[in-house]
């Protein structure tokens, strides 16, 4: 038979546990990285009007200039 001790079995108990947190960690995780790289997704926007570049985050295809307020449509993905 296998002998157990205090000390052992506090080993095993916080090594299982810490073993769970980190399975759990880097499943949530990589659904979060994902989640935000998909949602990072920026496009880079170029004024018709005023031809001003800025940056707007969205899946839109018109967007609204910051500078002058004149709808824009999507000319470069990044
Ligand atoms: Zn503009």
């Amino acid at each position: 038979m296998i002998r157990l001790t205090i000390s052992g079995l506090i080993f095993f108990y916080t090594l299982f546990s810490a073993v769970i947190i980190l399975i759990i960690w880097i499943i949530f995780g990589y659904k979060e990285m994902k989640k935000f790289s998909r949602k990072d997704i920026t496009y880079i926007w170029k004024c018709s009007v005023c031809s001003h570049s800025y940056v707007d985050s969205g899946f839109e295809d018109l967007s609204v200039c910051p500078l002058c307020g004149s709808y824009n449509k999507r000319e470069v993905v990044g």
